[in-house]
Formats: C-alpha cells, sequence, structure tokens
C-alpha cells in the first residue's frame, strides 16, 4: 500500500465486488487523517469480520476454477491485511441474515475491540491516520493537492468502471462528485461520463465498436484537438470491468492516432475492452494496472485496426 490513493482503490473495488449498488467515499485531508468507504453491498458475518484481515483472505475463490480467477480478476486477499497494518481502523458491517452489525476496531494490525451496534445491511471501512507507524512511508507522500487528484483519479476510474453502481465522493465535508447509476441500457451514458470526466465528453464524439471474438471494444474517443488548443491527454481505459494503465493497449491506441494524423496529439478517450478472462492475466503487477495478453500481438494489431477505422469512418485523416 504505498498511498491513500492505493487504499481508496481497494476498498471501492472490494465494495463493488460485495454487490453495492451505492458506494460513498469520505476523506479528509486528501486520506491523510481519514479515509472512510461505505457500502450497501452484502456485509460480513463477524467471523469473517475478523478473518477478511488475515492473508491470502479472501472468499472469493470457492471452487477450482476459481484459482483462475486469481489470475484473471486478481483476487488476491491481501489488501485489507496490509492496510490493517498501517493505519487504525474500524469495520462495520453486517449481513441482511445478521440482526446487529459488528464494529471491529484494529490499531497497526492489533485487534482492540469487537462490539454489536445497530446499522443497516453493508460495510463501513474507517481508516484513520494512515502510516502512523511507518513514517517512512508518510515522507512519502506528495502534497494534499497531489493526494487528492490521486484520490480523485482512482474513484472517476472505478465510477466509470462501473455504470451500474452510484458514487459520491466527499472531501472536507464537501460533496465533490456524485453519479447515480446509469439508466442507459446500450451504450455509452454521455451525462454520467461527463459528470465524472468534464463536459468535453458529454457529446460523445467519435464512437468504437468491435465485435472480434479475441476482443470486444466499446467507447467514445473525442475528435482531436486543433494543434493550439491547450488540452490534457485523458485515457481511460477498462479491461473486464476493471480499471487499467496498460502499456500495450495504450501503445495501440497511440499507434492508431499516429497513423490516421502523421503526428501526435494528445489523446482523450474512455474504452471498455473485453476478452475471455483465460486470456490474460492480471496480477502480473501489485496495482494491477498492468496486464497480459496471452496473445498479445494479435490484441494490439486488432486495437491499432479498430481505432483507426472509428478514426477514418468519422472523416479523421490528413
Ligand atoms: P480480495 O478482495 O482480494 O478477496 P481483500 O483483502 O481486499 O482481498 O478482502 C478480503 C475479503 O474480505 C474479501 O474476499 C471479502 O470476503 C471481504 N470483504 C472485503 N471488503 C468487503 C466489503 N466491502 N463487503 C463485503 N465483504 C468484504
Ligand atoms: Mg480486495
Amino acid at each position: 500500500m504505498q498511498r491513500p490513493a492505493s487504499v481508496v482503490k481497494e476498498l471501492m473495488e472490494n465494495a463493488v465486488d460485495a454487490g453495492a449498488d451505492q458506494v460513498t467515499v469520505v476523506i479528509q485531508d486528501a486520506g491523510r487523517t481519514l479515509i472512510q468507504v461505505i457500502d450497501n453491498g452484502c456485509g460480513m458475518s463477524p467471523d469473517q469480520a475478523v478473518l477478511c484481515f488475515e492473508r491470502h483472505a479472501t472468499s472469493k475463490l470457492q471452487t477450482a476454477e476459481d484459482l483462475q480467477n486469481i489470475l484473471t480478476f486478481g483476487f488476491r486477499g491481501e489488501a485489507l491485511a496490509s492496510i490493517a497494518s498501517v493505519s487504525h481502523l474500524t469495520l462495520i458491517t453486517k449481513t441482511e441474515q445478521q440482526d446487529f452489525a459488528v464494529e471491529y476496531v484494529i490499531e497497526g494490525g492489533e485487534e482492540k475491540s469487537m462490539e454489536e451496534i445497530g446499522v443497516p445491511n453493508g460495510t463501513t471501512f474507517i481508516i484513520r491516520n494512515i502510516f502512523f507507524n511507518t513514517p517512512a512511508r508518510r515522507r512519502f507522500l506528495k502534497s494534499d493537492r497531489t493526494e487528492f487528484l490521486r484520490i480523485k483519479d482512482i474513484f472517476t476510474r472505478v465510477a466509470l468502471a462501473h455504470p451500474d453502481i452510484g458514487f459520491e465522493l466527499i472531501s472536507d465535508s464537501k460533496s465533490v462528485v456524485r453519479v447515480s447509476p446509469s439508466k442507459v441500457e446500450n451504450g455509452i451514458d454521455l451525462r454520467r461520463t461527463a459528470t465524472l470526466l468534464g463536459a468535453d465528453f458529454s457529446s460523445g464524439g467519435i464512437s468504437v465498436i468491435c465485435e472480434d471474438p479475441a476482443i470486444q471494444i466499446e467507447g467514445m474517443i473525442l475528435e482531436p484537438p486543433k494543434e493550439t488548443d491547450a488540452v490534457s491527454e485523458q485515457i481511460y481505459l477498462f479491461l473486464n470491468g476493471r480499471p487499467i494503465a496498460d502499456k500495450l493497449v495504450t501503445h495501440a491506441l497511440k499507434e492508431a492516432f499516429f497513423e490516421v494524423l502523421g503526428k501526435t496529439l494528445p489523446i482523450r478517450c474512455v474504452l471498455y475492452f473485453s476478452v475471455d478472462p483465460s486470456e490474460v492475466d492480471v496480477n502480473v503487477h501489485p496495482r494491477k494496472d498492468e496486464v497480459r495478453f496471452h496473445n498479445s500481438s494479435l490484441i494490439h494489431d486488432l486495437i491499432v485496426d479498430n481505432i483507426v477505422l472509428a478514426l477514418r469512418k468519422y472523416g479523421i485523416g490528413p
């Protein structure tokens, strides 16, 4: 766990995995003093609430096939153990079957208390004073502004990855961004996307659709800016429902743009890729944002070809 944003990412993804349809992230001082993630998902029994902090505690592996899921979805059951070891953590959780929630307090990995309290179904993680016992890592953090922008970026990526879930980010008691679950059935919810990424994304731009058996792509690319426009690159990539920042995919994207434009301009896009989960390893990088396609040259070329096609079809070219 490197910084507050990595904690936010792990807790948000756990909330998504728990089947929540509303996830709220509350931070104070860019996550330094408080990171709280509230979900209305399946919750945990009192036993699970204790077990989830064991290393390799994942409950997401129930069958032999699930071993493949360690590779494909990145469940390793390590996140909570490492967050608990460097913070003051409170877990409040309740399943539908339980009459009461448990409130479980851990400091620096040591159990402090466990109580029954009355709250609705779901899970809340409260992380205070991250890195209180690892001053070197605390010193490694950048300014509040930078750490806040990292959290906001992670929040945005997870929210874009899950259009069917409502998300809110509250920072220093102010609501920074809030989106509802999308009601759009086919294609991309432009309003929701624009709320998360800015008004430029509301008009949609160039749509990309690819239905190859090896890879499906759906998404949109904004019209390339004029050379004089001051826009910064905004590349949002998702693979099988998870945000990625993959070198091969980014390279393919840039190559396609260069092929059509003959020059390099900032790229702004939201692209959702799906491949058969057994065709990709997601655990090659601890942050899980680099992936490894088994047939990487085929995937690379299919991405290039389909982006080139979409750009040309839209009338972009020298
Ligand atoms: P992983 O997500 O890789 O399984 P984690 O350390 O992130 O490992 O979480 C360990 C386990 O704790 C999960 O497998 C899940 O059973 C449980 N868990 C964590 N967060 C939640 C949550 N928000 N709601 C319900 N269960 C959770
Ligand atoms: Mg997890």
